[in-house]
């Protein structure tokens, strides 16, 4: 399995050749860290990050299990901030593959040298405020310490692997992997038993795959999940020529869509006021298109609980009609939760996975596993005897990897006290007691639930504009006010409770994680709205933060010797 802490090389600080200090100290080297990193050269910021990974690309590097690839189409899911780069990087399919999108990575990094201010295989395992200095200091596994007046945490939201939470694990004699930490050396499942825990979209992704390849693949689900079919081929050349006439207009559309990617069928209807006959029609065209248009091919799906029933009959009657073992079939029908409350999969053959002779599949509701033996899985019905096991069980979401970070604001109060009850901050991008720090994509941002290339790029030109105006105006520190981060908090739980997407025990909610606090962790009122009350707040000259001078010495610069080093690169 690939080690995430990847602590091998045992250079020390100094040979390392750590600047003591810099302006901004990005966690994560992402596409979030990787566009952060360009947009602060850009204003001439010193900049410095730590990397856990050995390399850039963040989720693309991690997750490189059969089957991996992007549900928003390719040619949305790329960064707009350079006409160039629009122009010369070409997909080859309409959902690149995980190789495909680590390469385009590369290329973005490369093309504008964003890994020379990172460390890679080091993991950051303190940030603290030193209110005196007005600066953050950073510690990471590896003993190194960097202090830097800002602090940005590109750590993204799915990138906190659970852990296999299923007693007995450490008996297992033969391999187990995880989706989200896909070891980089070929893992040989041919001709093996292979077991998937986990029917979320790495599982759905994966499982036709590892089907064609096992002598047995048993699938154990606790929750179907609702699959579409993707669709997948080569990028439509009439509509990537329609999309490449104008891609920068192309991608300014996508910050005035709900869900950050121009919608290609879209009635804007609410989905009862049509007859049955033009609905199903509807669902039809939207289910040959893939995507996630069923989701929004009505404007009430997620929210009408009429038109969700309706939508989920539809795709109930899919399954029915692929799945040739009815009882299979029911096994596999989501039932109890709305239609899309819990994240909408796009899959390539899943359902008819279960159609092939090698491939079972386990309801771990009505029959659960009870260990992991030295041989295989138990459940209280019997055991399933496998060489290798996949947990594609999902992440801590979220508020996982910031709160993984053990961040300490004014007073030393942490991060992990104050989000006991559940995640507050300000636009998801600031929170009350820690100031200086900003989080891309954080919670009660649309992060997770639009495209995230652009809510990456609105996030960080964001900070990037918001650091700027502070400076030109002689602050050096700007912080959430608690009422605001209150009213905002408040304004984000009144959104979601208008939809049926509190009803589903979704890691949108936490419920995935044992102990975890249930609030719904993402900004759901649509991603341009969103951008509308962030320049709203802009515009009412920053409402809700509090600019100052904090009257330490020594803020800000370069020290001699991170020039120096500079100078040597
Ligand atoms: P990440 O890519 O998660 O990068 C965060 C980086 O921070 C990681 O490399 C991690 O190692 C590092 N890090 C975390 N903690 C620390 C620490 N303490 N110290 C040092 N480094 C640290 N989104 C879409 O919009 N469309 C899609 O099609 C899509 N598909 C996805 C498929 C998969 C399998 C997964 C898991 C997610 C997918 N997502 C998708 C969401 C995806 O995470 C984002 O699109 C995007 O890649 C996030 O970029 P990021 O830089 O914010 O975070
Ligand atoms: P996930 O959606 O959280 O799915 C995890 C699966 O594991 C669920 O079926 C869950 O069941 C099950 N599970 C969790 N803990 C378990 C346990 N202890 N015992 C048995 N089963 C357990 O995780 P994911 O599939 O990795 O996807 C996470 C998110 O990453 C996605 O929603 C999406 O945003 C992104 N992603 C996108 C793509 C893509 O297509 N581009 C691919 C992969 C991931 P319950 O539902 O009952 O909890």
């Amino acid at each position: 399995m690939a080690n995430r802490d990847n602590a091998g090389a045992s250079a020390t600080p100094a040979e390392r050749k750590m600047p003591p200090m810099v302006d901004v100290m990005v966690i994560g080297a992402g596409f979030a860290g990787l566009y952060a990193h360009y947009k602060f050269r850009e204003i001439k910021f010193t900049t410095f990050g730590f990397e856990a990974a050995p390399e850039i690309g963040g989720t693309w590097f991690w997750n490189r299990y059969p089957g991996a690839r992007c549900d928003v189409e390719s040619l949305d899911y790329t960064y707009s901030f350079s006409p160039e780069l629009l122009d010369e990087w070409r997909w080859s399919e309409r959902f690149a593959t995980q190789p495909e999108i680590l390469r385009y990575a590369n290329h973005v990094a490369d093309r504008f040298e964003l890994r020379r201010e990172i460390a890679f295989d080091t993991r950051v395992t303190s940030a603290t405020y030193d209110e005196a200095a007005n600066q953050w200091t950073i510690e990471t596994n590896r003993g190194d310490t960097v202090r830097c007046r800002y602090l940005v945490t590109a750590v993204g939201c799915l990138s906190l692997p659970k852990p296999p939470e299923i007693a007995g694990i450490e008996d297992y004699q033969g391999r187990w992997v995880q989706t989200a930490a896909w070891p980089r050396e070929p893992v040989d499942y041919a001709g093996k038993r292979v077991a998937v825990i986990g029917t979320g979209s790495s599982g759905v992704q994966s499982i036709p795959l590892l089907a064609e390849q096992a002598v047995q693949l048993t699938v154990f689900q606790r929750t179907p999940n609702y699959s579409v079919p993707a669709h997948n081929g080569a990028v439509d050349p009439e509509y990537e020529a329609q999309v490449r006439a104008d891609y920068a207009e192309h991608c300014r559309q996508r910050l005035r869509t709900k869900g950050g990617v121009p919608p290609r069928i879209n009635t804007g209807l609410p989905a009862m006021e049509v007859t049955e006959e033009e609905r199903r029609a509807k669902f039809e065209e939207a289910w040959k298109f893939g995507t996630f248009t069923l989701q929004s091919v009505f404007r009430d799906i997620t929210s009408n609980p009429e038109a969700n029933a309706a939508v989920a009959a539809f795709v109930h009657g899919k399954i029915r009609g692929v799945v040739k073992n009815p009882a299979i079939a029911e096994k596999l029908i989501p039932k109890g939760y709305p239609f899309g409350t819990k994240r909408l999969c796009l899959d390539t053959g899943y359902y008819a996975t279960f159609n092939r002779d090698n491939v079972e599949l386990v309801d771990i509701r009505a029959t659960p596993i009870e260990r992991i033996t030295r041989t295989g899985i138990k459940t209280n019905e019997r055991e399933y005897p496998v060489d290798l096991i996949v947990f594609a069980t999902g992440f801590d979401a979220m508020t996982g990897p910031l709160l993984a970070l053990n961040i300490r604001g004014v007073g030393g109060k942490s991060l992990n006290d104050a989000w006991k009850d559940g995640p507050f901050s300000y636009l998801g991008l600031t929170i009350a007691g820690f100031p200086n720090l900003f989080t891309i994509n954080g919670p009660s941002s649309p992060s997770v639930l639009a495209n995230m290339l652009p809510a990456i790029e609105h996030h960080v030109d964001w900070i990037v504009d918001c650091i700027s105006h502070m400076e030109s105006n002689g602050f050096d520190r700007v912080e959430a006010d608690e009422d605001a981060q209150n009213a905002w908090a408040n304004e984000v739980a009144e959104i979601a409770a208008e939809t049926l997407y509190p009803q589903s025990n979704s890691w949108y909610i936490g419920a995935n994680v044992p102990g975890k606090p249930r609030v719904f962790m993402a900004y759901i009122g649509g991603f341009d709205r969103y951008i509308d009350r962030c320049d709203e707040i802009v515009g009412n000259n920053y409402a809700g933060f509090s600019f100052s001078v904090s009257g330490a010495n020594g803020a800000g610069g370069l020290t001699d010797g991170f020039e120096a080093m500079q100078e040597q690169q």
